[in-house]
């Protein structure tokens, strides 16, 4: 067992109230834990203050729930790895079928944390609350927002109303669900969003008001299973512009078992590289496509015929649509197989 579990243990916190739920926070890094000049919101260093002192930055947590940190890293979220997403997967899968644990919450930083929640979203097996949150501000800004972000997301972890809604994100008072929250903004404070979609829901001081859930398959209904994994099959994604180079492709199939094309428009990419995708097929590379634009849908019937030679993506942005083709790659590299994923997930 991962000696990071051997910490929870609610009975030990001084202010434990056997009344409340009981949640553990797996901190990782990000803004949230940044440190800098005092008042200030740059210039600071993220991942820098480990969790006891996150927790005890956010006033009367302890009346919310009961809360246990395990400290999984403290990085800028830029440096998250496959392996970070494995030890959470991994502690979150070991730890969920315990009684005395009732929900989940990361901390992490902003700039990947749409990505570690649709990963997580997918290979989770629990029903129980995770909540990820992170900060635009570091601990030491002036109004920093951290304390807010990370005392509702354990209030929402701490729900039962949260249960089986998958990976959740909470940020700015709003709730997102993991497969479609995206950063919308570099520096706002309410910089998350799930673009067409609005948002699960709201949080109002520790209440949580949801209107919507999504529909899309996820942890226990999800057929990815990655406990035996210590690595996921490598996909690039390539991003198209005009006159883009299709050597660009050639040189992402050596490092590769699978190609995102972050397409023009609703998926589209030019001749040159229409012809290089139908080669990349001869070579058993799938290629999923995706467009640059954030919002809306690509599909097998755009006006050119993509479809032979490459799997649409349906509403995933390619960062997103990339970790789906990594974990389609553990099962299958038949093309209608990895189709359907596109349309379940
Ligand atoms: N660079 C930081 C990170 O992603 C930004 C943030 O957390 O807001 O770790």
């Amino acid at each position: 067992m991962n000696s990071l579990l051997t910490t929870v243990d609610f009975k030990t916190l001084s202010t434990y109230n056997p009344e409340l739920k009981n949640v553990v926070i797996l901190a990782t890094g990000g803004t949230i834990a940044g440190s800098g000049e005092a008042h200030k919101t740059l210039n600071y260093e993220p991942g820098a203050l480990p969790i006891s002192d996150l927790l005890a930055s956010v006033p009367h947590l302890d009346e919310v729930a009961n809360c246990a940190g395990i400290q999984v890293s403290n990085l800028c979220s830029a440096d998250i790895t496959v392996s970070h997403w494995l030890t959470l997967a991994s502690i979150i899968n070991s730890l969920a079928g315990r009684d005395d644990i009732h929900g989940f919450v990361i901390t992490h930083g902003t700039d990947t944390l749409d990505e570690t929640s649709y990963f997580l979203n997918l290979v989770l097996k629990t029903d129980k609350p995770v909540i990820i949150t992170g900060s635009m501000r570091p601990a030491t800004a002036i109004s920093a927002d951290g304390p807010l972000n990370l005392y509702q997301s354990v209030a929402l972890a701490a729900n039962p109303e949260a249960c089986g809604m998958g990976v959740m994100v909470v940020f700015a008072e709003g709730i997102y669900s993991g497969r479609d929250v995206q950063k919308v903004n570099t520096f706002k404070a309410n910089a998350f969003d799930e673009r067409d979609f609005g948002c699960l829901g709201y949080m109002r001081d520790s209440e949580a008001f949801f209107y919507t859930r999504t529909l899309k398959k996820h942890t226990t209904a999800a057929q990815f299973d990655v406990s035996a994994l210590s690595s996921l099959p490598e996909v690039s994604v390539a991003y198209f512009h005009v006159d883009a180079n299709p050597g660009i492709l050639d040189y992402l199939a050596t490092l590769s078992q699978g190609i995102i094309i972050a397409g023009a428009g609703g998926g589209i990419y030019s001749k040159s590289w229409i012809d290089k995708v139908g080669e990349l097929k001869q070579s058993n590379i799938p290629v999923v496509r995706c467009s640059r634009i954030s919002s809306g849908i690509t599909l097998k019937d755009a006006y050119i015929d993509l479809s032979s030679n490459s799997i649409p993506c349906n509403s995933l942005v390619p960062q997103k649509a990339r970790i789906l083709l990594s974990l389609a790659l553990t099962q299958t590299k038949d093309y209608d197989r990895i189709a359907a994923m596109y349309n379940e997930y």
